[in-house]
């Protein structure tokens, strides 16, 4: 294989409608990997080698395979959707659904709710964010297969085995499924079982479905199919050969390439030798594309480590970029391609994006890390009511780079990361053991600022 194997990633022809992204959203433990694990599963059994893209933080299921998977419920001759493009990283809410002006990030949403624990605190946060951002959604009713009621029905579509159900006495199935249409209207959507639903950007449909079993997941991707559809041209055709506009999801150091963004590009197309301008922690970062890496086709989807080079990327997709001076690079933050625009206007329009996600911070103070962009709001004003000065404040695990920050503040109750909801990277656990930087870690946010404080008055004695 050539060092550069191929000249397009993706997306879709110039004009046409491009592909769709998808993101999975939903409480803890409710299900969401596990869907898009059997999501992604089924596509590689069903397609042709290769049928599916691996992206960097991304899966692309063509058209073809999604009707493949969907058996007689999607017909791929009533669509002109390149395919799905599923965002693999569901924990992130707030980057998955915020691309701040102008809207979400992903064009669609699954909001999954487990059948039988209901409506909870994330599954709340996820609906408000897409409310907010109007992004249309469907929510998978998951978990079936637990449920009393269910009838495994080899394979066919749940509404058969759901409609057979529902002849009978009313079963906990029912009461559970109407419970979350209730809590649905209760949040201000008008929903329904999905096979009564006409059109779904005016109406949430629920697909009750077992992301361990796959029941109901061919009816998950025939009501996505046909949302989608409707949705993109409502958004009218994109131009995907444009300058690249996109979201940092993650940034990364790579062996051989040093920082790198991990980015969803959701307009345009983005080349190797091109000019970005990306969102950073000190503002924009002018720079130039040095690769575009693709995880190499056959390597463990999970596994990023082997890449290869690409010469452009067309939205919609995922894209790991190399580039110069990408240390200081925000996750959440916008990416924009330079290519016959003005300059100082992508500029401001990075910088304008970045006052909308950033959250203000002082010279000196603590290092704060949450799972998502509201959980890193509430904590940013819980400790401004404590008046505890912020140093950095950004959205993802504990990583080397926030012990470094951490390590640099002068005053020892500074030398402090808080995390909220959020796990310790491999790498940043002996760099924290070989500091003087104290973690705290909690998923109550006024519990996280008590130790902090006790943790400061306790220093505050001792040089007495
Ligand atoms: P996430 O936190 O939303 O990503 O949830 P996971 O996908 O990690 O799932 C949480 C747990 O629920 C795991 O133990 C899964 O195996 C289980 N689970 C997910 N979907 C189903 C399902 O459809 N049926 C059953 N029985 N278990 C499921």
């Amino acid at each position: 294989m050539s060092d550069t194997d191929s000249d397009a990633v993706d997306g879709a022809e110039p004009g046409g409608l491009r592909t769709p992204i998808v993101a999975v959203l939903g409480h803890v433990d409710h299900g969401k990997t596990t869907l898009l694990d059997t999501i992604r599963g089924s596509a590689v059994s069903e397609g042709e080698a290769g049928a599916i893209t691996q992206h960097i933080g991304a899966t692309a299921v063509p058209l073809d395979t999604v009707s493949e998977m969907a058996g007689d419920l999607v017909d791929p001759t009533d669509f002109d959707l390149p395919g799905l493009l599923f965002i693999d990283t569901p924990g992130h809410h707030s980057f998955t659904t915020l691309r701040s002006r102008g809207g979400a990030l992903a064009d669609i949403a699954v909001v999954v709710v487990d059948v039988n624990d209901g409506f909870q605190p994330q599954t709340i946060e996820a609906l408000e964010i897409l409310q907010r951002t109007g992004t249309p959604f469907v929510v998978a009713a998951n978990k079936i297969d637990t449920t009393p009621g269910w009838n495994p029905n080899d394979g066919l579509p749940i509404q058969t085995t759901y409609e057979k159900q529902s002849d009978s006495a009313t079963s906990r199935l029912d009461e559970n499924l109407y419970e979350i249409i209730g809590d649905l209207s209760d949040e201000g959507f008008s929903a329904d079982l999905y096979w009564r639903v006409q059109n779904f950007t005016k109406n949430v449909g629920v697909v009750p479905l077992s992301a361990i079993t796959s029941e109901g997941i061919p009816d998950l991707l025939a009501v996505l199919m046909g949302l989608s559809q409707r949705y993109m041209k409502e958004q009218m055709a994109v131009d995907v050969t444009g300058p690249g506009a996109g979201t940092v999801l993650e940034v990364k150091d790579e062996r051989g390439f040093g920082a790198t963004v991990d980015v969803v590009l959701y307009d345009g197309s983005i080349r190797a030798d091109d000019e970005i301008v990306v969102g950073g922690l000190d503002g924009p970062i002018i720079t130039e594309v040095r690769a575009l890496l693709q995880p190499r086709p056959n390597a463990e989807i999970r596994v990023e480590k082997r890449f290869d080079k690409v010469d452009e990327v067309r939205a919609a997709a995922g894209i790991k970029v190399a580039a110069p001076e990408l240390d200081d690079a925000m996750a959440g933050a916008p990416i924009r391609v330079v290519r016959d625009q003005n300059r100082e206007a992508v500029i401001d329009e990075v910088e304008a994006e970045l006052a909308e996600i950033q959250v203000s911070t002082e010279e000196e103070g603590v290092v704060v890390k949450a799972d998502t962009l509201g959980s890193l709001e509430a904590m940013a004003n819980a400790l401004r009511e404590s008046e505890i000065p912020i140093l950095r404040a950004e959205v993802g695990d504990v990583a080397p780079r926030d012990v470094a920050v951490a390590s640099t503040a002068n005053e020892e109750t500074h030398r402090v990361i808080l995390g909220f909801n959020v796990d310790v990277l491999q790498n940043a656990e002996s760099e924290l053991e070989e500091s003087e930087v104290r973690l705290f870690d909690d998923d109550v946010i006024y519990q996280l600022v008590e130790e902090y404080e006790g943790y400061v008055e306790e220093i505050e004695r001792a040089q007495q």
